[in-house]
């Protein structure tokens, strides 16, 4: 039987490595008009290169040529897959009441420890407790959907369509509590993913 050399695989990095940061400026950095010029000189590369684009498409040449476009959000919009990670939601059961087991996995998977919850225990049932209070903290929150995966029953779920919110006057307005996770599954179900972004948007729109 052939020997067999076992080739070890220098690791490219280790710990002992020093990282490699550009802390200090270069004197042609610290001249300051080279790197603004630089970055005109890009910036209007760009605005010449779209715009030729751009007419060349009206004339109907270049067609393979592709123009950077702007979406005038939000009165226009460009369409999300299917997985968009949107606003939070609580399911709820055919009853109407929350999904949700108050099992504390959502919060334990959180990076961003945006995730508050109170358990309580139902005085009809000894197996199931459910969440006195839920809360996200959507400024703390990254939407990374880590706690959608985490949940055992299905019980909160980033489908809503919905981006972040950014109106509010204090950090409260940005905490979402269980009784808006819960309304917001039930306006996904009257209105549907169409409607409920509209209701959304609206106060951004400029028409
Ligand atoms: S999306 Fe990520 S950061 Fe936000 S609440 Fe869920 S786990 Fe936490
Ligand atoms: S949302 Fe899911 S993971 Fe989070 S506490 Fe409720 S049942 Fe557990």
């Amino acid at each position: 039987m052939p020997s067999q050399s076992i080739v070890a695989l220098k690791p490219q990095f280790s710990l002992e490595t020093p990282m490699k940061r550009i802390e200090e400026m270069t004197l042609w950095e610290r001249l300051y008009f080279p790197e603004v010029i630089r970055g005109l000189m890009v910036t209007g590369y760009r605005f010449w290169r779209n715009l030729t684009v751009h007419i060349l498409h009206k004339l109907g040449l270049a067609r393979r040529l592709q123009a950077a476009i702007t979406v005038q959000y939000p009165d226009e919009r460009a369409p999300y897959p299917d997985t968009f990670r949107g606003r939070h939601r609580l399911t709820l059961k055919d009853d109407g009441t929350v999904q949700c087991t108050a099992c504390f996995l959502c919060a334990t998977a959180c990076p961003a420890e945006c995730i508050y919850i109170q358990a309580g225990e139902y005085p009809d049932n000894p197996v199931e407790k459910y969440p006195i209070r839920y809360e996200i903290d959507t400024l703390r929150c990254i939407y990374c959907g880590f706690c959608v995966e985490a949940c055992p029953c299905d019980a909160i779920r980033m489908d809503s369509g919905t981006h972040p919110g950014n109106l509010g006057f204090s950090r409260k307005d940005f905490v979402e509590d269980k009784e808006v996770l819960m309304q917001r599954s039930r306006e996904l179900a009257e209105k549907g993913k169409e409607g409920l972004y509209e209701e959304y948007v609206k106060p951004y729109r400029h028409v």
